[in-house]
C-alpha cells in the first residue's frame, strides 16, 4: 500500500513538473464583475479578487500551475499612466523569473488594447502575455469570463504563443496588441483586428495561429520598463467638422507635450487647425495626425503638407495607441523625424 502511495505521489509530481507556470495578475474590469442578477446588464465591475477568478475557473488547474496575484482593482476606463508603469512593472518581474513560462492579464475591455499596445512596448521578453477579460459580469447567463480565462491560460501556457508579442485573447479569438481594437459596446464580440483580421483561433484551449504581427514589439522594441519612471502628458484630439481650433492652444498653455489629432479621412485637420497644430510645434509640442476612420494608413505629405510644419503621421496605428506611441517616443525624444521612423517601425 505505501509504494502505490508513494508511486502516485512521485507520478503526479512528475505531471506537475512538465505542465508550465502561468502567473495571472488581475487589474480589475467586467470580469471581476458582479451583476444585479443574471438576466440585467446592471452590474458593479472591479470587485472580484483575484481568488474568486481563479476559483471560478478550476479547469485552469490542469492546463498550467496557475498562480493569481491582485495588482489594481479598477474599471479600466479609470486606468492611468501611473497604473501601466506599475502594471508593466509587475509583468516585467514576472516574466523575468526562471520557473515562469507565460503571463495572464484580467483587464477592463474599455481600454485592454491600450494597455496591451503600452505592454507591447515597454516588456522585451519572448513569454507569452496575453490579455483577457469579459463582456458579461460573473453570474450573467452566458457569462464570457470564465472561458475567456481558460482560453487565456491556454493560449500563454501553448508553444507557439512565444515571440508573438502580447497578445489579446477573447471570444474564441487571438488578437495581436499593435492591430486589435474594441468594437462593441455590449457584445461579447467585442474585439475586432480591422485591418489585417485575427492571428489566430482559441478553440476550447487549443490555439491555432494563422498569421503573425511583423511591427516590433516586446523583444524587438528599443523601449524598457525599467529605463521608465513617467509618461509625459499627451492628448488625443478627435477631429469633427467645425472643430474648435482653439481647444488645441489651451492644452499647449496647460504644459501638454503631444498632441495625437484624430482627424477626418487621411488624418486631415481644417485649415485653423493646421495653424494652431503648427504653432503647437513651435511651441516644442509633437504632433502626430491619425485618423478618426479606424482604417488605412495616414500618410506623409497628402492634404497636408506635414514637413512644412513639423508634423508626424501615425500610420495605421489607431489615435489611443499613438497616443502611447507618442508619450514613449517622448521619453526618448522630441527629434521630428526619428519618432516618425518610430511610427513606421513599432
Ligand atoms: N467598463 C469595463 C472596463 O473596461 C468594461 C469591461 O470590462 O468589459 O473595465
Amino acid at each position: 500500500m505505501k509504494i502505490v502511495i508513494l508511486l502516485l505521489f512521485i507520478y503526479t509530481a512528475a505531471l506537475s513538473a512538465t505542465k508550465p507556470k502561468i502567473v495571472i495578475l488581475a487589474t480589475g474590469g467586467t470580469i471581476a464583475g458582479v451583476g444585479q442578477s443574471s438576466v440585467t446588464g446592471q452590474y458593479q465591475a472591479s470587485k472580484l479578487p483575484v481568488e474568486n477568478l481563479l476559483q471560478a475557473v478550476p479547469e485552469i488547474q490542469d492546463l498550467a500551475i496557475v498562480e493569481g496575484e491582485q495588482v489594481c482593482q479598477v474599471s479600466s476606463q479609470d486606468m492611468t499612466g501611473e497604473i501601466w508603469l506599475q502594471i508593466a512593472r509587475k509583468v516585467d518581474e514576472v516574466v523575468n523569473q526562471a520557473d515562469v513560462d507565460g503571463v495572464v492579464i484580467t483587464h477592463g475591455t474599455d481600454t485592454m488594447e491600450e494597455t496591451a499596445y503600452f505592454l507591447n512596448l515597454v516588456i522585451q521578453t519572448r513569454k507569452p502575455v496575453v490579455m483577457t477579460g469579459a463582456m458579461r459580469a460573473s453570474g450573467s447567463l452566458s457569462a464570457d469570463g470564465a472561458l475567456n480565462l481558460y482560453n487565456a491560460v491556454a493560449l500563454a501556457a501553448s508553444p507557439q504563443a512565444p515571440g508573438k508579442g502580447v497578445l489579446l485573447c477573447f471570444n474564441d479569438q487571438i488578437h495581436a496588441a499593435r492591430e486589435v481594437t474594441k468594437v462593441n459596446t455590449t457584445n461579447v464580440n467585442a474585439f475586432q483586428t480591422p485591418e489585417f483580421g485575427i492571428l489566430g483561433y482559441i478553440f476550447y484551449g487549443k490555439a491555432s495561429f494563422y498569421r503573425e504581427s511583423v511591427r516590433k514589439h516586446t523583444f524587438r522594441s528599443n523601449f524598457n520598463i525599467k529605463e521608465i519612471n513617467t509618461l509625459p502628458k499627451v492628448a488625443v484630439f478627435y477631429s469633427h467638422a467645425d472643430f474648435d481650433s482653439s481647444l488645441i492652444g489651451q492644452s499647449v498653455k496647460n504644459g501638454i507635450q503631444g498632441i495625437v489629432f484624430a482627424g477626418t479621412g487621411n488624418g486631415n485637420p481644417s485649415e485653423a487647425t493646421i495653424q494652431a497644430l503648427a504653432r503647437s510645434v513651435k511651441n516644442n509640442v509633437s504632433v502626430v495626425r491619425s485618423s478618426r476612420t479606424g482604417r488605412g494608413p495616414v500618410t506623409l505629405k497628402a492634404e497636408v503638407d506635414d514637413e512644412k510644419y513639423g508634423f508626424i503621421v501615425a500610420d495605421n496605428l489607431n489615435p489611443q495607441k499613438s497616443r502611447i506611441l507618442l508619450m514613449l517616443a517622448l521619453t526618448q525624444t522630441t527629434d521630428i523625424a526619428k519618432i516618425q521612423q518610430m511610427f513606421f517601425e513599432y
